[in-house]
């Protein structure tokens, strides 16, 4: 179960209403019974139930089960698409591992509006059931220029390209920072794919002959750059 508090051994935890319900309701959780949390910084702990209010439930924090670990440092930046599509993006990407995800508006981008507080929700939910420790965060959308005038260069950029590309295997050798960079259903216009071509922190690589939806190609994408960097 993914909390905010800190914790430490004896520290008092207050899940949400809605999480109180799930504990109380769906796992059926008594007093005295255990279960395991995390807050993306202090590692997993094991916690016991102790109080069961009307407003929620409190957890006292036993004792550490696993340290804190962080996953590769992977940030997938997508154009905004469609709500159900955004959504399962956000799902996939934590579980498949990225630290990040960054949403963008590109020229063909007709969708601007985007709730994070959902997708935030979506990706503690998707966090937890893989067991990961860290839980990616979600930016609000940003301009594909503004994006990458503030662009750090020691990290690469995958761009996928379904005009062509390289292979991603043979296109991503190095570790360290990465970022994979999806657009949106009308692919990027000729303007963006000739800059982004351009950038010296970028590679252009293909998933395949077949265009897939944004939602598929980012699924394809991560999996492949997990192949080839092996995290
Ligand atoms: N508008 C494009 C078209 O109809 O030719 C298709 C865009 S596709 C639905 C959405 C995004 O997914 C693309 O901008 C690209 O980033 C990625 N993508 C889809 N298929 C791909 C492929 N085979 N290779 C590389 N990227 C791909």
């Amino acid at each position: 179960l993914h909390v905010t508090q800190p914790l430490a051994p004896g520290a008092a935890v207050a899940p949400t209403l809605d999480q109180s319900r799930y504990l109380t309701q769906v796992m059926r959780l008594k007093l005295g019974d255990d279960l395991l949390v995390f807050n993306g910084r202090d590692g997993e702990w094991r916690a016991t139930l102790v109080e069961i209010l009307k407003k929620g439930v409190i957890l006292r924090a036993e004792d550490q089960v696993r340290p804190q670990a962080y996953g590769p440092d992977l940030e997938l930046i997508v154009a905004v698409v469609k709500k159900s599509r955004v959504e399962t993006i956000v799902e996939k990407a934590a579980e498949l591992g990225a630290a990040r995800v960054r949403l963008t508006i590109t020229q063909r981008t007709n969708v601007d509006h985007v709730r994070l507080d959902r997708l935030d929700a979506i990706a503690i939910e998707a966090a937890e059931q893989t067991g990961r420790l860290d839980v990616p965060t979600v930016d609000d959308p940003q301009k594909l220029g503004a994006l990458l005038d503030g662009w750090d260069p020691s990290r690469r950029l995958m761009f996928c390209d379904e005009t062509g590309g390289a292979p991603v295997a043979s296109a991503v050798t190095e570790s360290g920072p990465w970022a994979i960079l999806i657009g949106p259903e009308g692919g990027f216009s000729p303007e963006e794919r000739d800059r982004l071509r351009a950038l010296p922190f970028t590679t252009a690589v293909s998933l395949g002959p077949r265009i897939l939806r944004a939602d598929t190609a980012a699924i394809a994408a991560m999996t492949l750059w997990q192949a080839a960097v092996g995290d």
